[in-house]
């Protein structure tokens, strides 16, 4: 409702290279690679020198990254333990590059589990444990993280508030006001500060189709710190439009703000419900991030808030395929997003899926050289 959707733009020199990349997609996957990564070097760094496949290139001075987590729900049995290799190269790569890359927050957007079960929680919490206490984090909570019904519990138990609370940088959580914390409550519902090369940063985590009351509370929080740059990370949020009949409409139907919801029940609000109650009144908002949709894997589209603030949502569900580090380059304006596979050490630049370079390799506009 209301909301104009317009294609994204790239910076001009990007958009030509990613454009002629996609054009010479008949060739080799290698050699777009090659010429991706040379597109990049020719754009940040300003020389186009000998550029490794294998080597994500160092944040420059003056700029900073947001990694963000897909969906890390491909656990295994292996030797009759629980495993997963993706979610703990994802995060031992994180923790190995927050200096490399300047990470300034890492950021989860859901089903950390894929049962919510006990097993595959006590994993979770280990994996994600190797950030605690180096590095400011959030997660977004699931539908696989939490019963239909909206009870989180296990994750409540795992990521409870009071882990954060000596963080400087944790914020707070929604607090629900019926006592009933198996809903919402400790920790499902929270915001984190952080502040990057001067500009300062609210990120809220927000589980699966949030009723009503999250919303209002989510309100409140960016309303007290509108003078901060506002991301929202949201499990659900970009993929089929309409809830899918087939397996074939999870691929062919149109895609955008997904109008279905999976958690809550009557309570719960689809993505484009928590769009038209919440995060289009708020003009400091300018990214939203989400995942769920493995099948449409990478996604992305920009919204006008109803102020006129441009507002970039992003959906990254690459599965072993790769996560995202979202570098921020103020002096450009500019996000440069990049999809990396930390299994194989290599940027990933097309799946069966999506095959475009340009859908997994892109800059998004975001004016930082004023204030928000
Ligand atoms: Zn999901």
């Amino acid at each position: 409702m209301g909301s104009r959707v317009i294609p994204i733009t790239l910076h001009p020199a990007e958009s030509v290279i990613l454009k002629s990349i996609d054009k010479l997609f008949s060739a080799s996957a290698a050699a777009n690679a090659v010429l991706l990564l040379l597109a990049w070097a020719a754009i940040t760094l300003g020389v186009v020198g000998a550029v490794r496949a294998d080597e994500f290139p160092p944040a420059p001075a003056g700029t900073f990254s947001l990694v963000v987590i897909p969906d890390t729900q491909h656990y295994k049995i292996k030797k009759k333990k629980v495993d997963n290799d993706a979610f703990e190269s994802y995060v031992r790569w994180t923790v190995n590059n927050l200096r490399k890359q300047r990470v300034a927050f890492v950021s989860h957007v859901g089903d950390v589990v894929d049962v919510n079960e006990r097993k595959q929680w006590a994993f979770a919490r280990q994996t994600m444990d190797l950030l605690h206490g180096r590095v400011p984090y959030g997660i977004s909570v699931g539908n696989h993280d939490m019963a239909a019904s909206g009870d989180s519990s296990l994750f409540q138990e795992m990521f409870a508030a009071s882990r954060f609370a000596r963080f400087d940088w944790y914020g707070g959580y929604y607090r629900n006001p019926d006592g009933d914390f198996a809903h919402s409550g400790n920790n499902a519902n929270s915001f984190q500060l952080f502040t990057a090369e001067g500009l300062d940063f609210i990120i809220l985590h927000l589980e699966c189709n949030a009723p009503d009351d999250v919303l209002d509370w989510a309100d409140d929080i960016l309303e007290r710190h509108a003078l901060r740059r506002a991301i929202i990370t949201t499990h659900m949020g970009l993929g089929p439009r309409d809830r899918p009949k087939t397996p074939e409409d999870f691929f062919q139907s149109p895609k955008g703000r997904m109008t279905w919801k999976k958690c809550h029940g009557k309570r719960g609000n689809s993505p484009q419900k928590m769009w038209e109650k919440c995060f289009r009144k708020h003009a400091n908002l300018f990214l939203i991030c989400c995942g769920d949709q493995s099948r449409t894997q990478t996604m992305r589209q920009t919204a006008r808030g109803v102020q006129g603030n441009f507002v970039h949502e992003v959906l990254s569900d690459y599965g072993e395929q790769g996560m995202r580090v979202m570098r921020f380059v103020p002096a450009r304006n500019r996000i440069e997003v990049r999809t990396w596979n930390s299994l194989t050490n290599k940027f990933c630049t097309s799946t069966e899926f999506v095959p475009r370079p340009s859908e997994h390799q892109f800059s998004l506009l975001y004016k930082m050289t004023t204030s928000p």
